[in-house]
C-alpha cells in the first residue's frame, strides 16, 4: 500500500525527481515548497494528479500534516542561491529542520534529512569517508550553508536520541541531471549554458580544483533505499559517485561533448571553495547494495537533450534570449559589476518560477530566464 509522503523542497532539482518517483511507486506526495529557488514547472505534470498536492508554504514556519514519512530536501543548494540571502538560509536548515523533526515526532513519521558533502568542509582527508569530521570555515562565505546542514544533522541525531525519531541522514555529493535551473550558478550548468550560447567557459582558480558528479537518478536510487533501509540504520551515508574530475576535466568534456567553440577562460577562486572532494560509498553499498550506475560522460551526453525536456536547438534559442548572466561570485566578497545588480536588484522572494524580477535602483524590467 502507498504511503502518505512529504517532500519538503518538491519543487527543486532533486525535489521534483523525487516526487515523481514517489508518485510512480503508488504514494500519496505532499510537496511542500516556498519556490525559493523551485519552478512550479519541475512538477506541473504532477498537478492535477490525485495523488499530489503542492502545499506552498516556508519551513521556517510550523505545520501540522498528517504523514508517514518525511524527505526534508529544502534548502537553497547553489553557492549563488544560498549566499545570496545566508541568514534565511541558516534558518531555512536549522528551523526547516527543527519544524520538520517536531512533525516526525508528533505524528511518528521517518524522516530523511538531504545533508552534503559540504559537512567535510575543505576537506584534509581525501577521499571523504563518514567517520571523517570535516574542515569546515565557521565564519566565511560558505559558512551559512555548511554551518546550517551541520546543525541540523546534530538536531536529527538529538531527536533521534531524546525521542526515538527514526532518523535517516544523506551526506549529498555534487549530483547533476534534468530540471537544474540553467542559471542557478553551479559547475554543470554552467559550462553547458556556456557551451551552448558558445560563449566563455569560466573556469574558477586554475581548474585543478575536484569534484565528483551523480546523475540524478542514481542519486534518487539512493535517496529511497535509504528511507526504506531497517529502522536502526541511522546513517549518516554518502551518495555520491566517486568518479572524481578536476573543473577544467569538466569544461573540456563538456566542450567536446556538445562540439561547442568555446573557450576556457580562468576566473579568481571564490574563498574557502573546496580543493577537493570524493565520496567513499563502502557504507552505501553495504547497507543499501547501492551504487552509482551512470558515469559523467554517459550522464553529460543526455543532459543539454534533457535540460527542461527541450531539444537542443529549441533550447540554444531559448538560452539566447537569456539576458543576464547570473554571477557565480558573490557580491558581499565581490563588490562591483553584474553581481552588484544581482544583490541589490533582486528580491528573494522573487526567486521564483524562473522569473527574476529586477526592482528597487534598477530599471524596471522583467528579465526572462529558462
Ligand atoms: P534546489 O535549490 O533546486 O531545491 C531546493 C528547494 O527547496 C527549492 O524548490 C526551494 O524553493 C526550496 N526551498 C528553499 N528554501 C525553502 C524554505 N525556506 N521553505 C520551503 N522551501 C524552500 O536544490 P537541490 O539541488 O534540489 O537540493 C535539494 C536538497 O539537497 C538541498 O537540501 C541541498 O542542500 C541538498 N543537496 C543537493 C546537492 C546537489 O548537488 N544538488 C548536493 C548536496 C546537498
Ligand atoms: N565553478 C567553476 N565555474 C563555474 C561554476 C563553478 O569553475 O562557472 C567551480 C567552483 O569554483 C567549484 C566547482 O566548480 O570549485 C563546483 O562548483 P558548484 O557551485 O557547482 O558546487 P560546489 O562548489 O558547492 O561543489
Amino acid at each position: 500500500m502507498g504511503k502518505r509522503i512529504l517532500v519538503t523542497g518538491g519543487a527543486g532539482f532533486l525535489g521534483s525527481h523525487l516526487c515523481d518517483r514517489l508518485i510512480k511507486e503508488g504514494n500519496d506526495v505532499i510537496c511542500l515548497d516556498n519556490l525559493y529557488t523551485g519552478n512550479k514547472n519541475n512538477i506541473r505534470h504532477l498537478i492535477g494528479n490525485d495523488y499530489f498536492e503542492f502545499i506552498r508554504h516556508d519551513v521556517t514556519e510550523p505545520i501540522h500534516l498528517e504523514v508517514d514519512q518525511i524527505y526534508n530536501l529544502a534548502c537553497p543548494a547553489s553557492p549563488v542561491h544560498y549566499q545570496y540571502n545566508p541568514i534565511k538560509t541558516t534558518k531555512t536548515s536549522v528551523l526547516g529542520a527543527m519544524n520538520m523533526l517536531g512533525l516526525a515526532k508528533r505524528v511518528h513519521a521517518r524522516i530523511l534529512q538531504a545533508s552534503t558533502s559540504e559537512v567535510y568542509g575543505d576537506p584534509e582527508i581525501h577521499p571523504q569517508p563518514e567517520s571523517y569530521r570535516g574542515c569546515v570555515n565557521t565564519i566565511g562565505i560558505r559558512s551559512c550553508y555548511d554551518e546550517g546542514k551541520r546543525v541540523a544533522e546534530t538536531l536529527f541525531f538529538d531527536y533521534h536520541r531524546m525521542h526515538k525519531v527514526e532518523i535517516k541522514v544523506m551526506r549529498i555529493f555534487n549530483t547533476y541531471g534534468p530540471n537544474m535551473h540553467p542559471a542557478d550558478g553551479r559547475v554543470v550548468s554552467n559550462f553547458i549554458v556556456q557551451a551552448l550560447k558558445g560563449e566563455d567557459i569560466t573556469v574558477y582558480g586554475d581548474g585543478s580544483q575536484t569534484r565528483s558528479f551523480c546523475y540524478v537518478d542514481d542519486l534518487i536510487e539512493g535517496m529511497v533505499r535509504l528511507m526504506n533501509s531497517r529502522a536502526d540504520f541511522t546513517g549518516p551515508v554518502n551518495i555520491g559517485n566517486p568518479g572524481e574530475f578536476t573543473i577544467k576535466q569538466l569544461a573540456e568534456i563538456v566542450i567536446e561533448l556538445t562540439g561547442s567553440n568555446s573557450k576556457i577562460i580562468y576566473q579568481p577562486l571564490p574563498s574557502d571553495d573546496p580543493l577537493q572532494r570524493k565520496p567513499v560509498i563502502e557504507i552505501a553499498k553495504k547497507e543499501l547494495d547501492w551504487e552509482p550506475t551512470i558515469a559523467l560522460e554517459e550522464g553529460l551526453k543526455w543532459l543539454p537533450k534533457k535540460v527542461l525536456r527541450k531539444p537542443l536547438l529549441t533550447l540554444r534559442k531559448l538560452y539566447e534570449k537569456r539576458t543576464v548572466h547570473l554571477p557565480y561570485a558573490l557580491p558581499s566578497a565581490h563588490c562591483h559589476g553584474e553581481g552588484v545588480a544581482f544583490r541589490k536588484g533582486f528580491r528573494s522572494d522573487s526567486l521564483r518560477c524562473g522569473l527574476y524580477r529586477r526592482r528597487g535602483n534598477t530599471k524596471s524590467q522583467t528579465i526572462r530566464h529558462i
